[in-house]
């Protein structure tokens, strides 16, 4: 059983990341976004209540976020581990995480801020079969057009300058310091995330090799 927590700054690549080490290693993604996301475009009463805190870029209130996390766990469908993306956030929900489940190892994608900040903006989506696109680095074939299933592309209604800006800084003042308890507990583990996915993958997955390695010794 493998239970991580990945971390970084909105837009670092911690989603793109954590989807390759679930396939590799077969462990449930669990996105605290993507539900909050899935509840929006299904208008839930739920979604009803965070839709405008999230497309302001602000952090959703710890009782929903806790409630939402222990629900996906409780599924218990993680028989090889999970990884958790975007959670925790504070030191609130790190501390009511902890208090139920251990963990292996912090993954953290490290990435410098204006690096993000461009990358977020020319983000894309498309709604219809969820496709990530990014205008630097992934352009579709056809402007503004899916390469898959033709679908009109999408910013998120969250990457505006001004809800990036709010995202980073409560990343700066409310998650990293949690990462210093992360820390002490000597359980991160650091990568350059500003190289291609699949490099950053590859020395994710030696760095964690190394790690429980000395955790197992
Ligand atoms: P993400 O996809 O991780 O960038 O999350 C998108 C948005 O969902 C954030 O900007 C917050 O509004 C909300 N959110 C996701 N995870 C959390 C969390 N752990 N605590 C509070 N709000 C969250």
């Amino acid at each position: 059983m493998q239970k991580y927590i990945i971390m970084g700054v909105q837009g670092c690549g911690k989603g793109t990341q954590a989807r390759l080490l679930k396939e590799s290693l077969d462990l449930v993604h669990i996105s605290v976004g993507d539900i909050f996301r899935w509840h929006i475009q299904s208008h839930t009463k739920l979604g009803a209540r965070i839709k405008r805190t999230m497309a302001e870029g602000q952090l959703v209130s710890d009782e929903v976020v806790d409630e939402v996390v222990k629900q996906r766990l409780d599924q218990h469908d993680w028989n090889y581990g999970f990884i958790l993306d975007g959670f925790p956030r504070n030191s609130r929900q790190a501390e009511f995480f902890l208090e139920s489940y251990d963990i292996d190892a912090v993954l953290l994608i490290d990435v410098p801020d204006a690096v993000v900040t461009e990358r977020i903006l020319n983000r894309r989506l498309c709604p219809k079969c969820a496709l990530d696109y990014n205008l630097i680095f992934h352009r579709p074939a056809v402007a503004n057009t899916c390469d898959i299933c033709g679908g009109l592309l999408i910013a998120r209604s969250d990457d505006t300058p001004e809800a990036v800006q709010a995202r980073l800084q409560d990343y700066h003042t409310k998650t990293q310091p949690i990462l210093e308890l992360f820390r002490r507990k000597e359980l991160v583990v650091i990568v350059d995330g500003t190289r291609p996915a699949d490099e950053v993958q590859k020395d994710l997955r030696r760095l964690l090799v190394e790690k429980l390695e000395t955790l197992a010794s």
